[in-house]
């Protein structure tokens, strides 16, 4: 025992290692003799070598933060890799807001400003047919605001189809009930008709809600009434129609023809429609609520809308991205909108880098093909719609040492082999994508 005591390093002999500068500087002497220290105790305690002190120690320290991850899944929204990534304008913006901001200060007259009122013009501007908008902290709480603002202690009128888990074992209607509305459910799983939506309707309905069914389908004998349908229930009721659209496209997307839109619902007659930021609209994590100005209004003043809100930094790379999706549909210029531009890639074009960087790898002695893939959208969007996609094959065991380099490298194990998707993979990473491969494979 004393024997090894005496074989660990001092904490002083491991800070003076120039392998531990860098850390030092980085994360400063307290973290990383921490770091240090824990791994002296491993030492003693026989977990690890005595001489694996220094490197137990950067490993730990080299954990510290988030790691990037290429996401080559082919998955566009990955939820474990925090969905949308952001355009570049949103990161800049994120710098910016990072330091003191006129979040709340209009600059012209030194007088306190609404919060985030550019951010809202900007979500205003994207969506006319919505009279008033308001953000929360995701979509999540949007519904909790609308329920409990509009139904609490009474109820909610909801489809059996329409009842989601969303993921991670949280459910929608346990959601909603938490706020102390009582949900009135109608009609049957696979079929629910208007009627049903009438006959639930009383005195005690706050409003009615309509879920998109964004992460599941049901195929068959099966028939929902549509937004225009429910609208003119509820209008004749005197009660709100609430829709959760769920991924967020503000107005129709060709490639995903299943997908609602904010734009389409408040046209047809939604009064308020709820949606996600960080989903196909391409922002930060947040909850956009659209409609009604009256009604928008109310869930701003709620008590609760306070303990939603959403912060300066989400404000700013919202009214980033919004200026970046407009700028990249308005031209259809990729680089811009990474979902955008992933959802939109040519797939002439993938399998060509497909097939050049795995004439690449192998040239370096690396067994490599391409092979046509299919990409999906991912993260509770567009269920059931493909997206031809090319990407490049290589041994199964790669994906391992892949995830564990530095960036990461996410890919997709299929028939005994990993995938590197190129649908997620902005064209300018491919370098990168070659050299981590070759990394792996040292
Ligand atoms: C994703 C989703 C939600 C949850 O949204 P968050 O922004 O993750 O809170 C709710 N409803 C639908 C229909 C969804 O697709």
């Amino acid at each position: 025992m004393t024997d090894i005591r005496r074989l660990i390093p001092r904490t002083d002999a491991v800070l003076a290692d120039p392998d531990f500068t860098a850390p030092l500087t980085k994360l400063g002497r307290a973290r990383v003799k921490a770091a240090v220290n824990e791994a002296q105790r491993l030492a003693r305690e026989g977990v690890i070598a005595p001489g694996d002190v220094p490197a137990t120690a950067l490993a730990a320290l080299s954990w510290a933060g988030p790691r990037r991850v290429v996401n080559a899944t082919g998955v566009l929204l990955h939820t474990n890799l925090g969905r949308a990534p952001l355009p570049a304008a949103a990161v800049e913006a994120l710098a910016v807001a990072a330091g003191a901001t006129d979040v709340e200060l209009d600059l012209a007259t030194g007088r306190r400003g609404r919060r985030g009122r550019t951010a809202l013009a900007a979500l205003a501007a994207a969506v006319p047919a919505a009279g008033g908008v308001h953000l929360v902290n995701n979509n999540a709480a949007a519904l909790v605001l609308a329920a409990t603002a509009f139904a609490g202690g009474r109820e909610i009128v909801i489809s059996r189809g329409e009842m989601v888990e969303i993921g991670d074992g949280f459910r929608l209607p346990d959601l909603l009930v938490s706020t102390g509305a009582r949900l009135r459910e109608v009609g049957t799983t696979n079929r629910t008709s208007v009627d049903d939506y009438a006959a639930a309707i009383g005195p005690d309905t706050g409003f009615v809600l309509k879920v998109h069914p964004s992460n599941y389908r049901i195929e068959g004998f099966t028939g929902t009434p549509g937004i225009a349908e429910l609208a003119g229930v509820c209008r004749e009721a005197g009660l709100p129609l609430v829709a959760d659209a769920g991924s967020g496209l503000l107005r129709p997307e060709p490639l995903l023809p299943g997908e609602p839109d904010a734009a389409t619902w408040l046209k047809e007659g939604a009064d308020l429609v709820t949606a996600s930021g960080d989903k196909l609209l391409g922002g930060p994590q947040c909850g956009l609520i659209l409609g009604r100005a009256d009604l928008v209004e109310r869930l701003r003043r709620h008590p609760l809308a306070r303990a939603l809100r959403v912060d300066k930094l989400t404000l700013a790379a919202l009214e980033a991205t919004l200026a970046a999706l407009a700028a990249s549909t308005a031209t259809s210029a990729t680089g811009g909108h990474p979902v955008t531009d992933a959802l939109h890639a040519d797939p002439v074009r993938l399998r060509r880098r497909a097939r050049a960087l795995a004439a690449r790898l192998t040239d370096a002695g690396i067994p490599a093909h391409a092979v046509d893939s299919e990409a999906t959208a991912g993260g509770g969007s567009a269920p059931g719609v493909t997206l031809a996609s090319a990407a490049v094959a290589l041994d199964a065991a790669l994906a391992g040492p892949l995830r564990e380099g530095d960036p990461a490298v996410l890919g997709r194990v299929e028939h005994g082999r990993c995938l590197l998707d190129l649908r997620t993979v902005a064209e300018p990473g491919d370098d990168e994508l070659f050299a981590a491969v070759v990394a792996a494979c040292g």
